[in-house]
């Protein structure tokens, strides 16, 4: 083996990826996150962030950060079961437990570790593990952990219940997990919790949810999707949720009953051998945890905007997805039809991203509208007036 055959085959591979015009680019923002970013010293109007209630710009998370750093130095210094558990992250795990309304809750550096800490950990040779087919990258990768540790692992068509009871009814393992997003993250459709859960209690069956769009934005004071629908927690239930978006910092949690959280905490891989984050983080996070509960009045403004977007898009010659969530997905079809209208829409100062398979089913390119507290009428009614104008 030499270096060229090596990279040869590594050349190869990007050159097909560039023939088809997927090569993926970064923008660098000359700003903080926020509704303007500012790109090539130009400001645009950010319609591509997770920021969905503006916090990751918010000054009083940023000064409880800066506060944390001081006090509890710039890191942790190891991970969570040697040496790196400090008081901002033994706070914050209550805080977020009590939030939420389970008995414990874990934090993690990012949601996309969460996640591979809870399904992989509950599932392994012998069992069984039931996942929508929409489910996000990070789920279909704690999905292979599964498998290649020996579960079943069994895709049902997206929010199909019918489909995934057959599923189940047909297992004959007594350990199940069935594992789904709470809000679609390229569609910002609802998974039909309710059904799930009701599925779960009949089968005997964990119900792994990944609520990373719904936290901060659905439910009583953005508890979540289990709030959205009235869901008791149940010992069962195993919630995730992401920081970084509505939370506007980063990180995740995952919470649960005492039990399943200590089953966590003792064999979770990906949240033993990582580096805990550092305790600042836990300091912002403890600060925005207190502007999402009194947010009532970010969330009435997020869901006015987008009842203004929805109205102003009707007609349009562009399928506009029915969604409650701060996510709206413009459905365009064909690649280059998408990649082309976001592209007029950059030229007039609105970021919005153009979705591609194979993130997206084929022929269902699309605009994903992200839609945040932080708009005001007047930026929806130019996106609005912008896409009038294209179609
Ligand atoms: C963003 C996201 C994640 C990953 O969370 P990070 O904190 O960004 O790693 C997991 N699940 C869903 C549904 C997401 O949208």
């Amino acid at each position: 083996m030499n270096k060229s055959t090596l990279e040869s085959r590594l050349s190869a591979e990007l050159a097909g990826i560039a023939d088809l015009g997927l090569t993926r680019r970064r923008r660098v923002l000359e700003s903080p996150c926020g509704r303007i970013a500012t790109v090539d010293s130009r400001e645009m109007l950010n319609f591509a962030s997770n920021d969905y209630l503006g916090l990751a710009g918010n000054p009083e998370i940023a000064q409880a950060m800066a506060d944390g750093a001081i006090k509890w130095g710039p890191g942790s210094g190891a991970s969570h079961l040697v040496s790196g558990h400090l008081t901002p992250h033994a706070t914050l795990e209550d805080e977020i437990a009590a939030f939420v309304g389970y008995p414990r809750a874990l934090t993690f550096s990012t949601g996309y570790l969460a996640n591979l800490s809870v399904t992989p950990t509950l599932a392994g040779r012998g069992d069984a593990v039931f996942a929508d087919k929409l489910n996000h990258a990070s789920l279909i990768d704690a999905m292979q952990l599964a498998k290649a540790q020996g579960a079943d692992v069994q895709r049902y068509p997206h929010n199909d219940v019918v489909a995934l009871e057959k599923m189940l009814a047909a297992s004959s393992t007594s350990n199940k997990v069935i594992v789904t997003d709470a809000v679609f993250s390229m569609d910002g459709d609802l998974a039909p919790l309710p059904a799930l859960f009701a599925l779960a209690e009949r089968y005997d069956a964990w119900l792994v949810i990944d609520d990373a769009h719904g936290f901060g934005v659905l439910g009583e004071h953005g508890r979540g999707s289990l709030s959205h629908f009235n869901l008791p927690s149940h010992p069962h239930i195993l919630l995730m949720g992401t920081l970084g978006k509505a939370a506007g910092v980063g990180g995740a949690f995952v919470a649960g009953s005492d039990m399943a959280i200590e089953y966590l905490l003792q064999r979770g891989r990906s949240y033993i051998f990582t580096t805990a984050a550092p305790p600042a983080v836990a300091c912002a996070l403890s600060r925005s945890l207190q502007l999402i509960r009194d947010g009532d009045a970010l969330r009435a403004n997020l869901m006015a905007r987008l009842g203004q977007l929805r109205d102003g898009l009707a007609g349009l010659p562009w399928r506009l997805l029915p969604s409650a969530t701060a996510i709206q997905p413009l459905i365009v079809g064909a690649n280059a039809a998408a990649v082309q209208l976001s592209t007029a829409l950059w030229e007039r100062g609105l970021w919005v991203p153009a979705i591609r398979p194979p993130t997206v089913p084929k022929d269902t390119a699309r605009l994903r509208i992200s839609v945040s507290a932080a708009h005001t009428e007047a930026d929806i009614a130019r996106l609005i007036d912008a896409l009038k104008e294209l179609a």
